[in-house]
């Protein structure tokens, strides 16, 4: 029987994936990229609330002094402390004023109010709002339609930096925080997105290449991407298919030579390339596992004649016969029936000793005698017959390769000149 070529190890080598790293590093990625994004663009908008509440602030303060400086004016020109203590108050209690003053054209106050505390001012609020804290109008009194207005006194205001500067804080933690929800829920979304129709079906592919037996790769359980029949994913899928089944038709055609290299053509049992070759793996084997070993040589008996009278077809037909013959007393699965050469046969056993093999040479004598193939001119039997040599190695005892084949020539050639159709073996100890 001609052993199989050795095969891949079974166990792939393919390192099984770390679950979930790939979409581990797109969440990092796309939540690093969707902050730097929102970063920037929340600096853009923090400039411009800047930009705006500055505009929003200056535009309200000149409102409430354009609506005031009448009524001050007033108070102004009637030196009466109490209505300018009204109009003052009344600017006064809007929080993000800290001192508000009304004097009249001396510059004597006629009411003044003041924040006893003001926040410390930081280099932030400085920046934001320094420069429009401080507003300062003249109080214009109309004196009648042909007189110009006459300034009789003027209004002054400080605002607070500290609440404005709160009040743009606030607003800045509103906007901050919102562009990183928004930078969380997007990236969410991209992360799930890229798991669902990118991460997921690589993983499927991965998995099945992992499950891929590398002796039959051409079977590979090829995944089904639904969606991805005609994107870069479907052609990665075909490809691979495409090429695992070339890989499976070479190692198929690989195997048909090594199969065919080792046959012989006509009986189809091993040649003696494989003989060689099989019988020096398992002396070794033998030597080093303290097994026994044993040859059997089998040589037609006679065949030059069976040639001679039945024709050199039929010679073939009857070499065919026989090797078929030999091969039920074997067991392909451990022993090795090889054509050794012309009308000769060979049988290794391993692990088989003396009287093992022994028996097994009487299998094969019987067997081809019950082939019950006429053979007129044989000088042994009616039918044709083989005589065979058995030689063995007994576990432990060291007996060269060459030794041993020799020994079953010998015993061979011994079972040719004791009359044929027998098995001839070492001599018994007396
Ligand atoms: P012995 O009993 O002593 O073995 O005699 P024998 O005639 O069998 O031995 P010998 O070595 O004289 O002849 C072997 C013959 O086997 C010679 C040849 O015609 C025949 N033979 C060898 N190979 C083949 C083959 O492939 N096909 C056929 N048909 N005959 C073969
Ligand atoms: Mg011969
Ligand atoms: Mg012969």
């Amino acid at each position: 029987m001609i052993s199989p070529r050795p095969r891949f190890p079974l166990s792939a080598p393919v390192t099984a994936p770390k679950k979930g790293s790939l979409t581990t590093k797109q969440a990092l990625l796309t939540l690093l990229i969707a902050l730097l994004i929102s970063s920037v663009a929340g600096s853009i908008e923090l400039l411009s609330h800047a930009t705006n509440m500055r505009q929003e602030v200056q535009l309200r303060v000149a409102q409430q002094l354009a609506i005031v400086n009448g009524a001050a004016a007033e108070a102004a020109f009637q030196l009466n402390p109490d209505l300018a203590h009204q109009i003052a108050y009344g600017l006064f209690s809007d929080d993000e004023v800290a001192w508000v003053s009304i004097r009249d054209d001396f510059g004597r106050a006629l009411a003044e109010f003041n924040t006893p505390e003001q926040a410390e001012s930081t280099w932030l609020s400085q920046r934001l709002f320094g420069d429009i804290l401080h507003h300062q109008t003249a109080l214009l009194y109309y004196m009648g339609s042909d007189m110009p207005e006459a300034i009789v006194g003027e209004i002054e205001l400080v605002l607070s930096e500290g609440y404005l500067t709160q009040q743009f804080l606030a607003r800045i933690y509103a906007v901050v925080g919102f562009s990183i929800l928004e930078a969380f829920i997007l990236s969410i979304l991209v992360i799930a997105f890229f798991h669902v129709f990118i991460t997921r079906p690589l993983l499927k592919v991965h998995a099945a290449i992992a499950q891929t037996d590398p002796n039959r790769p051409g079977h590979w359980p090829k995944p089904a991407l639904r969606g991805h029949l005609h994107d870069e994913l479907g052609h990665l899928v075909d490809s691979l298919d495409h090429l695992l089944k070339a890989f499976q038709q070479g190692l198929e055609q690989r195997d048909q030579l090594h199969h065919l290299s080792n046959m012989d053509g006509l009986t189809g049992v091993a040649n003696r390339r494989h003989f060689d070759e099989f019988y020096k793996q398992h002396w070794y084997l033998a030597q080093q596992t303290q097994q026994p070993l044993s040859v059997i040589f089998i040589d037609i008996d006679n065949f030059k004649k069976f040639n001679d009278h039945y024709g050199h077809a039929m010679g073939d037909e009857t070499l065919r016969a026989v090797a078929n013959a030999l091969n039920q007393c074997i067991d392909p699965t451990r022993d090795l029936l090889a054509r050794y050469g012309g009308e000769e046969f060979v049988c290794v056993l391993p692990g088989q000793d003396h009287d093992d093999a022994v028996d097994v040479a009487h299998c094969l004598r019987e067997a081809v005698l019950s082939l019950a193939i006429p053979h007129a001119f044989s000088s042994a039997h009616s039918d044709l017959t083989v005589s065979m040599g058995v030689a063995s190695m007994s576990a432990g005892v060291l007996v060269s390769a060459e030794a041993l084949i020799e020994h079953a020539d010998q015993h061979l050639y011994r079972a040719k000149r004791l009359g044929r159709n027998r098995v001839e073996t070492r001599k018994r100890p007396a």
